[in-house]
């Protein structure tokens, strides 16, 4: 087998999948599942559908073409869309999230064109100060917008925990809810689609404490690796070793633990810093910045310690030799950013079993 490989288990993605779509749907909201971990495989996609997700959804225009040729529908196009690649969203996404009003003009414009009609979910910023209009204006604004011939407005959404580390409550979300109300009462719009965020909202979801009035969550962190996001709690009855990365060793050697010499910049630019724990067993794992971020890695072999990483070479540290010898094989547990990291670089071969 080619080295490093990601090998991800789909039954397990399976069985999270599912255990997140029925603890979602038991209070009324419809989960998303969302690829872009994965890099838009149509493997994780094919379990995802089977799961129960009501749609799949992806932050790149090429992930979801990929999903599209693959036979997939119902496509949401995660990140805001360019303004240059507006005709590629229409083509491809079924609805796509969406913050400026220069961009639904151009959708609109671009729709028009493929003569379809474009749905899109507005976003709102409940103050994670990432994509979104401010709540605070939020509704100002919308009932400005004109009435566009091509663009649907279905839905609002908004994203917590991704920029600025805004743990959804209770309250946060149901200004979203409120919103969502008062632009159907007043200005008789028809959204289908409440959308409070992603697997930093499963906490909320799990202790039953959800707006009643979010009615979707859009899912990948939680499904991928079993956790919530927000204290990386893991979700009850979820695995949380669902993808392992394999890398081999291609030097073995004893060695002191504090590097002889005068000491100044790493590859990195880093000055870097050493305990003092005299000689020991240190393992070479041909695995670097080019494939995952290591320090993202957790060796499933508890008695192995990532002592740090470049580009290409991962140091670990063995208690003793304890049987490893050059050419075996270690396992690590990703994070999220160490998953996302190993999925889009090319040097990793994925591996999707089950
Ligand atoms: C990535 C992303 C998600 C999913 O986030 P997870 O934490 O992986 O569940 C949801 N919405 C948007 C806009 C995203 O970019």
């Amino acid at each position: 087998m080619k080295n490093p490989s990601l090998i991800v288990d789909l039954q397990k993605l399976h069985h999270n999948a599912k255990t997140i779509v029925k603890l979602c749907g038991d209070q009324g909201i419809g989960v998303w599942g969302v690829t872009k971990v994965f890099c838009g495989s149509p493997e994780v996609a094919g379990v995802l559908v089977e799961a129960g997700v009501s749609a799949l959804a992806d932050s790149r225009v090429e992930n979801l073409v990929r999903l599209r040729k693959h036979g997939f529908s119902s496509l949401v196009l995660l990140r805001i869309p360019m303004l240059s690649e507006v005709r590629e969203v229409v083509e491809v996404a079924d609805i796509c999230l969406v913050s400026e009003r220069t961009t639904l003009e151009a959708l609109n414009d671009a729709a028009k064109q493929r003569r379809k009609r474009q749905q899109v979910v507005l976003m709102v910023d409940l103050g994670d100060l990432r994509e979104g209009i401010f709540y605070q204006q939020a509704f100002e604004v919308f009932s400005k917008l004109p009435h566009y011939e091509c663009v649907e407005i279905v839905g609002l959404g908004t994203n917590l925990t991704c920029y600025g580390g805004v743990i959804p409550t209770t309250e946060t979300l149901a200004k979203l809810g409120n919103l969502a109300k008062r632009l159907e009462s007043e200005l008789g719009w028809n959204l289908q689609v409440v959308s409070g965020g992603n697997s930093s909202s499963l906490d909320l979801v799990h202790r039953g404490l959800m707006p009643s009035t979010v009615n979707n969550l859009r899912i990948g962190e939680g499904i991928a690796l079993g956790r919530e996001a927000v204290k990386r709690d893991p979700i009850p009855g979820a695995y949380q070793d669902t993808c392992v990365l394999q890398a081999e060793i291609v030097e073995l050697q004893y060695k002191p633990s504090v590097p002889e010499g005068e000491i100044g910049q790493d590859a990195f630019g880093n000055v870097p810093q050493f305990e003092d724990r005299g000689w020991h067993y240190r393992a070479i794992v041909a695995v670097g910045r080019q494939d995952v971020d290591p320090d993202g890695l957790t060796p499933v072999d508890e008695r192995l310690e990532v002592l740090g990483a470049s580009s290409d070479h991962l140091l670990l540290a063995l208690p003793d030799r304890h049987g490893l010898e050059v050419g075996d094989v270690v396992e690590f547990l990703p994070t999220y950013g160490a998953l996302l990291q190993a999925t889009t670089s090319p040097y990793v071969k994925k591996v999707y079993q089950g």
